[in-house]
C-alpha cells in the first residue's frame, strides 16, 4: 500500500521550521511496510492545499497531513480535505467535551474559535488528542484513506503511535520488529568489519548506527506477527553478542547510565563521583535517570586544586609533581569521593577538554578516569582528542571530549560491578590497576 505525507505550514515553507513530523512519519510508516512516494510541504493557502490534497490522492492509497488543526484562522487543513474529498464537516460532540475539559483543566477559558477543532469530517474516525486540543482524524473514503494529525510534535508522535498506528494496522499485511544492542568500547569501523558476513541478510537485517562514540545495532525483522518477527532476530542478536562479547552493554536499552543505574540498584550500591573536566556532566547524566536517587550518593565537581586537595584529599605533593591532569590525581579523587561519601563505588575524572589549555605533553582531549571500590581502582588515560563526532548530542570538541570521558566513566562503573575486565582499547598501557591497600 502507497503512503504520502504532506507537512502543511508556512513556517516550513519559510525554513522558520525543520520539517521533523516528515521525518518520523517517513521511518515509521517504512517500518510498518507502507511504501511512501511523495513527500510534500504546503504553506497555508486553501487554493494550494486543495491543489496538493487532489494531486496526493490521484496517486496514492493513503495520505497523511500534518499541521493546520488548530483554532486560528490560517488552521486550515481540516475543512479543506473534507471539501477536496466531497464530504461535509459535523460536529463531533466528544471532541468538543474533551476540547472543553481540557481547558477546564488548564484553568483557561475556551474561546469560541476552539469549537472549530471539534468540525470533522462526516462518518470519520476520530483520534483523540490528549496531548492537546486539535483532535486527529481518518478518513475512509473512496478507496482512499486521508489522516490528519497536528502540527505539533509533541502531539503528532503520541496521537500516530497510540492512536492512528493501531488502526492502520490492517492495512499491512506485516509487522516489523526491531532488537537495539548498544555497544561501547568497539568503534563503529571494527565493529562492521567483525560483523561484515551479518549485516547481508535482508530478513532479518543487521544495521549500524554510530553515535556519540557509540555504536548502536539493529537488528530487523518483518513477519506475520510482532512475536514471530521477534524470534527471528534473536539468533542473530545472540550472534552479534558472542563476536562483541562484553562490549555489548545492553539490549533495547537507551544508555551506557540507564544500565549503570539499574545494575547499581540491583546490587544495591551507591556511586559518587568527583568531577573535573567534566564539570558535572557525570551527576546530570545519571540523574536523568529516573530511579538514580536510590544509587547515587554525590558529586563534587572540584575544578580548583585548592577544592581537589580540601575536599577530596588529593595530596598537594601529587597535585605539584605530577600536575591536575595526571593518573595519580584521578587515583586520589576516586579514592577521595568515596571516602568523603561513604558511598560503594567512586569515579574521579580529569582532563583537559578544551579547545584551549593543551600542551604538548599534556594535549586537549586527554583525560584520566579512575574507578575503585575501595579494594582496587582502575585508571584510565583516554586520548579523546582525535576523536570526531560522528554527529549526536554532543557536537563540538569540548563537549565531545566531555561527553566521551563520562561514558568511559560509566562503562567502568558498568564494568567493576559485573566483575568484567576493564578494557584497554584506546593506547598501550593505558590501563593502570591500583591496589588499593598498598597505596594509602
Ligand atoms: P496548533 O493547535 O498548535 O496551531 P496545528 O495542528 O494547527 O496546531 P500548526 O499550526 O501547523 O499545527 O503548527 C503548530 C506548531 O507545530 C508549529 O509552530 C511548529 O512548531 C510545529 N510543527 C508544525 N508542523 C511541523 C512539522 N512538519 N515538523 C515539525 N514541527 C511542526
Ligand atoms: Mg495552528
Amino acid at each position: 500500500m502507497t503512503a504520502e505525507i504532506l507537512a502543511v505550514g508556512t513556517e516550513l515553507l519559510l525554513g522558520d521550521i525543520v520539517n521533523t513530523n516528515a521525518q518520523y512519519l517517513a521511518s515509521e510508516l517504512a517500518l510498518m511496510g507502507f511504501g511512501v512516494l511523495h513527500q510534500s510541504v504546503v504553506g497555508d493557502n486553501p487554493g494550494r492545499l486543495s491543489d496538493a490534497i487532489t494531486q496526493a490522492l490521484s496517486r496514492t492509497d493513503m495520505l497523511i497531513t500534518t499541521g493546520g488543526l488548530g483554532p486560528t484562522g490560517d488552521d486550515i487543513t481540516r475543512e479543506t480535505v473534507a471539501s477536496a474529498m466531497g464530504l461535509e464537516l459535523v460536529l463531533d460532540k466528544d471532541s468538543l467535551h474533551d476540547i472543553e475539559e481540557f481547558f477546564q483543566k488548564i484553568g483557561h477559558v475556551m474561546t469560541e474559535n476552539n469549537k472549530k477543532q471539534a468540525m470533522l469530517p462526516r462518518s470519520c474516525t476520530v483520534l483523540k488528542n490528549d496531548w492537546g486540543t486539535a483532535p486527529g482524524c481518518i478518513i475512509e473514503h473512496n478507496g482512499k484513506t486521508v489522516v490528519m494529525l497536528p502540527g505539533p510534535p509533541r502531539e503528532m508522535k503520541p496521537l500516530f503511535e497510540q492512536r492512528a498506528k493501531p488502526f492502520l494496522q490492517k492495512y499491512c499485511d506485516s509487522v516489523i520488529e526491531s532488537v537495539n544492542l548498544r555497544v561501547y568500547g568497539v568503534g563503529e569501523s571494527t565493529a562492521e568489519s567483525m560483523l561484515t558476513d551479518l549485516m547481508q541478510g535482508e530478513n532479518p537485517t543487521l544495521a549500524p548506527y554510530a553515535k556519540d562514540g557509540e555504536v548502536l545495532l539493529r537488528v530487523t525483522a518483518r513477519a506475520k506477527t510482532s512475536e514471530e518477527a521477534l524470534l527471528m532476530c534473536r539468533p542473530l542478536v545472540d550472534e552479534v553478542k558472542k563476536r562483541l562479547g562484553d562490549s555489548v552493554y545492553g539490549e533495547n536499552v537507551n544508555s551506557l547510565e540507564q544500565v549503570v543505574v539499574a545494575k547499581l540498584a540491583q546490587k544495591k550500591l551507591k556511586v559518587s563521583f568527583a568531577e573535573s573536566c567534566t564539570g558535572g556532566l557525570l551527576a546530570k547524566r545519571l540523574t536523568d535517570i529516573s530511579g538514580s536517587s536510590e544509587v547515587f550518593d554525590c558529586g563534587v565537581i572540584s575544578y580548583a586544586n585548592e577544592i581537589k586537595h580540601r575536599l577530596l584529599g588529593v595530596k598537594d605533593e601529587t597535585l605539584s609533581k605530577y600536575g591536575a591532569v595526571s593518573p595519580q590525581t584521578a587515583f586520589e579523587m576516586a579514592q577521595g569521593i568515596r571516602n568523603l561519601s561513604g558511598a560503594d563505588i567512586g569515579a574521579g575524572v580529569t582532563g583537559i577538554a578544551g579547545p584551549g589549555g593543551g600542551t604538548e605533553q599534556k594535549p586537549v582531549g586527554l583525560v584520566y578516569v579512575a574507578v575503585s571500590d575501595g579494594k582496587t581502582c582502575y585508571v584510565k588515560r583516554l586520548m579523546l582528542g582525535h576523536i570526531k563526532s560522528s554527529g549526536g548530542s554532543a557536537d563540538g570538541e569540548r563537549e565531545f571530549v566531555r561527553y566521551l570521558a563520562a561514558s568511559n566513566v560509566f562503562d567502568m562503573v558498568r564494568r567493576l560491578i559485573d566483575g568484567l575486565p576493564q578494557t584497554d582499547n584506546d593506547s598501550g598501557n593505558a590501563l593502570t590497576v591500583i591496589n588499593v591497600s598498598e597505596n594509602k
